[in-house]
């Protein structure tokens, strides 16, 4: 689960980290008090939505007086905000964060991260600050320093020093660095986060090291112990195929093409998008229906598929193990009956009650293209979409 700066930045400074003061506004008027009640000269008003390079996007502006801090949210607010990493739709700024702006010395990237490779919990810092880590881990890798910490020693003040020393911080700098990635840790554990990501890390003209930036993410499956941070998921930022499918408990990714892909079990499903892409096509999603599902959580996973209007074809991919074929195919019926089904439909069924299965298709009226194999539904989706051999 994601969340917004502002909240993040409050959860590190629960935590001890250096984070500028500032305060979330829904209106014009609501950030011009905001900036008022800050009490300094020049405060920086900035869009909070779940995604990066709001900089470069506009979303982001020093502002010196109410007036202006006003006059820029009235801006943002209610308008789409299109950043490189929201896509061309952009997302829908409804809130943004006003906060004291810092006099910035240097710009540093730090990144703190589920290290799957490394088992534990690595730490990413670069002197390429504000710039997207990709770019710099693709063009100058030399200015990336990484460091695993040691899960049963945790983090040593000898790893925060060294990471310091190779940023090229200096003197009282080390300490101050030392100290916040001491709260950023504590923070990253005791919340069972996944990742933080502070871009810019910036030292200030007085000399202090402040988190300009911050993004958090946290892990699904530790947040039943952290009700105060689930209470933080804003739904407007998440995908509305990925929630509704939560809520039927069906493992549901939303990608970028237009094969619908409807699988049991997870191997399977990825071998389908594989295949799918041999033909020449791209899925539109990752979906596993999982093992044991009943007709009603089979017609949500169909009904959520076709709710994504890039779908121009679907393929069902089932093998029947504990999943029954009928048991599918009667949750099929039910959701092309619930809604208008206006795309191909290829079928592969493999397993238990295949027969009943086909029965219950062929018998619904519904235009189903039977497939024999996977390489065969492959074949048949992309062709139904005029792509592939
Ligand atoms: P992002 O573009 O979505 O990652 O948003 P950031 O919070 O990183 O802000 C973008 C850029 O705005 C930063 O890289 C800084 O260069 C600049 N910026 C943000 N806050 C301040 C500030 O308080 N002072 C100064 N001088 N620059 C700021
Ligand atoms: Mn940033």
């Amino acid at each position: 689960m994601n969340i917004h700066e502002f909240q993040a930045k409050h959860i590190l400074r629960s935590f001890g980290a250096a984070v500028p003061n500032g305060q979330p506004a829904t209106t014009g008027d609501e950030a011009a008090m905001a900036f008022s009640a800050l009490k300094v000269p020049k405060a920086v008003v900035k869009a909070q939505i779940h995604a990066g390079g709001r900089g470069k996007a506009g979303g982001v502006k020093l502002v010196s007086s109410p007036q202006e801090a006003k006059a820029f949210a009235d801006g943002l607010l209610g308008k789409r905000l299109v950043t490189h990493q929201t896509g061309p739709e952009g997302r829908l700024v409804r809130r943004v964060y006003v906060e004291e702006a810092s006099a910035v010395a240097r710009e540093l990237y730090l990144g703190m991260l589920v290290d799957r490779k490394a088992a534990a919990v690595s730490i990413i810092a670069s002197t390429e600050g504000g710039m997207e880590i990709e770019e710099v881990a693709a063009k100058t890798p030399d200015r990336i320093v990484t460091e695993t910490i040691n899960p049963l020693i945790g983090l040593s003040p000898y790893l925060s020093r060294k990471i310091a020393f190779k940023l090229g911080l200096k003197d009282k700098q080390v300490n101050l660095f030392a100290t916040l990635l001491s709260a950023l840790y504590r923070a990253f554990i005791e919340t069972d986060a996944s990742l933080i990501e502070i871009n810019p890390l910036v030292v200030t003209q007085d000399n202090r090291i402040v988190c300009l930036d911050a993004k958090m993410s946290f892990d699904d499956n530790g947040l039943i112990r952290h009700p105060d941070i689930r209470e933080l998921r804003d739904p407007n930022e998440e995908d509305p195929g990925e929630t509704e499918a939560a809520k039927y408990d069906l493992s549901y990714v939303h990608l970028d093409g237009n094969i619908g892909c409807m699988v049991n079990g997870a191997g399977l499903a990825m071998a389908t998008m594989d295949i799918v892409k041999i033909y020449g096509a791209e899925p539109a999603n990752f979906l596993d229906v999982g093992g044991g599902a009943n007709t009603e959580k089979v017609a949500a996973a169909f009904r959520i598929l076709l709710s994504d209007s890039r779908v121009k074809a679907v393929l069902i991919n089932i093998f029947g193990g504990i999943m029954r074929c009928d048991v599918l195919a009667q949750g099929v019926v039910e959701a092309a009956r619930q809604v208008k089904l206006s795309v191909p439909l290829v079928v592969r069924m493999e397993g238990t009650n295949v027969d009943k299965g086909k029965q219950i298709l062929a018998e619904s009226g519904i235009k189903v293209i039977a497939a024999a194999d996977m390489a065969d539904a492959a074949r048949r989706v992309t062709q139904a979409i005029g792509v592939g051999a």
